[in-house]
């Protein structure tokens, strides 16, 4: 199947956000405006709906940004997709693993967020190094809680390993540290359930 070019075309997650009803009105109009000149973004979308399979290979692929609203996490799994879901309370520990058929691991991180204006994600190593920051990421201040989801290739080739998350606010006058979690992983063992 040939497809008709495209200078700039829309990325996979925002496509997907656009056909689950994430985006805001003003950029759902744009999106509008481009797909109706566009066969090629048109015909991309459209492989969307179509195939449920390829909504799932993109989120296995990463193509959906980490930070998730639990509406969009909701979406998700009315589209059939297989979430497994960890709930770190604040400054907790909790035990994870993921099974071959999870899609999508969402992890939810308890939070007092009230005030807080920009909220920054770091990932440490056992170590205690920083392996990832993530900036200015979605939260939801009045539900309290931040929920991500990491990259499904990337937690299936971890060992037992403990991972620890830190979430910081960032204000003009400096940065100060809203909270501390850690998962405790394991690799997936038969037998052990959902
Ligand atoms: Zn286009």
């Amino acid at each position: 199947m040939t497809r008709p070019s495209c200078a700039s075309p829309i990325p996979l997650a925002t496509l997907l956000e656009y056909w689950l009803g994430e985006l805001d009105e003003a950029q759902e109009g744009r999106l509008d405006e481009h797909l109706l000149g566009c066969g090629h973004c048109s015909a991309t979308l459209q492989s969307l709906v179509d195939i449920a399979g390829e909504v799932r290979a993109a989120v296995r692929a990463g193509a959906v940004h980490s930070v998730l609203s639990d509406a969009f996490v909701r979406r998700l799994a009315a589209q059939g997709l297989r979430l497994r879901e960890y709930r770190a309370p604040h400054n907790g520990s909790v035990y994870c693993t993921v099974a071959p058929d999870d899609d999508l691991l969402i992890t939810r991180l308890d939070a007092p967020l009230a005030g807080v204006e920009r909220l920054d994600v770091e990932r440490l190593g056992g170590g205690g190094a920083v392996l990832e920051r993530l900036r200015d990421v979605p939260f939801d201040a009045a539900a309290g809680e931040v929920v991500f989801t990491p990259r499904m290739e990337h937690i299936r080739a971890l060992p037992a390993s403990t991972v620890r998350y830190r979430l910081l606010a960032v204000a003009p006058t400096g940065e100060r540290l809203v909270g501390e979690y850690t998962f405790h992983h394991t690799p997936y063992r038969p037998g052990d359930g959902r």
